[in-house]
């Protein structure tokens, strides 16, 4: 058995921002994070030891400082936070902030947004509060039909967006008059890359990230079409939860992990698969 690691795979540089600022600031005294800093369970757990609290609501926050996490946060929250006298400190990653620059900019120049992701993501509800939750959001290309015909359109993405339905999206509609941009961040962009090419030369794909995590769920979809025994896991002991009866070989393991997996969970998975795989894996072939 041979494991095969994904080139660009784990902690994006967003996530491993917010993640030392957090850190850092712990020293001084208790710190709050606006939502859970990151999509991972695990990682969480370890950050509350350390006095990291995440909380869903500023009226909860007492004698602390709130963290921003690198999703963003509209423009609302901010005013919430000054109102409270709260101090924040933004780890909004500068490939969000980007994104809701551009979106404050062209809904102040009368263009409709268009936002291509998921409506429910936090880092979607945030870029739609820089234009006054006046964004059409569209999952995906079946949607197409809420914006056709519509003219002075914005459109904009999450950046942990597909770049295929990206490329779909863009060629099924007529944009004269609009404006696009591609605002899937380049770090998106180097994961789904560097899995695609992994999962079309492997036996089994194994794709480390949290249940929540949008771009490991983009993650696993990309590498699924490519390698059907693919498994979304969020730690080594997922490994042992697996039917692996529909595989019918396992030569060639490969490994990716999503932007908010840290490399220890990646390291303990790939031990246990270099330890223990043949028997996890052959003993239920
Ligand atoms: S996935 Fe991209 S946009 Fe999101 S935090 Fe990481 S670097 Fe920033």
């Amino acid at each position: 058995m041979n494991i095969y690691v994904a080139e660009k795979s784990g902690f994006c540089f967003g996530v491993k921002k917010a993640i030392d600022i957090a850190k850092e600031n712990v020293l001084e005294g208790k710190i709050f994070t606006f939502g859970p800093l990151i999509h991972n369970n695990q990682v969480i757990e370890k950050l509350k030891d350390m006095g990291i609290e995440p909380i869903d609501s500023l009226d909860k926050v007492k004698n602390g400082k709130v963290i921003i996490r690198s999703h963003g946060i509209p423009l609302s929250t901010y005013e919430e936070a000054q109102s409270f006298n709260i101090e924040i400190i933004d780890a909004t990653c500068p490939y969000v902030r980007k994104v809701q620059k551009l979106a404050e900019k062209y809904h102040s120049e009368g263009y409709q947004i268009v936002i291509l992701g998921d409506k429910n993501h936090p880092e979607i509800i945030g870029i739609n509060g820089w234009c006054e939750n006046s964004a059409i959001i569209i999952p995906n290309h079946e949607d197409l039909d809420k914006i056709r015909g519509l003219e002075s359109l914005c459109i904009i993405c999450q950046t942990t967006f597909s770049h295929k339905e990206y490329d779909i999206i863009v060629k099924e509609l007529n944009l004269d008059n609009s404006l696009v941009f591609n605002t899937i961040c380049s770090a998106t962009s180097e994961r789904q890359e560097a899995c695609l090419e992994l999962a079309k030369n492997v036996d089994i794909m194994f794709v480390i990230g949290g249940k929540h995590s949008s771009n490991t769920k983009k993650l696993y979809s990309i590498c699924l079409e490519e390698c059907p025994c693919t498994y979304h896991i969020e730690t080594k002991e997922d490994l042992y939860k697996i039917d692996f009866k529909n595989c019918s070989n396992s030569e060639k393991i490969g490994v990716t992990a999503g932007a908010s997996t840290p490399d220890w969970i990646i390291y303990e998975v790939i031990d246990k698969l270099e330890n223990e795989g043949e028997v996890i894996i052959n003993g239920k072939l």
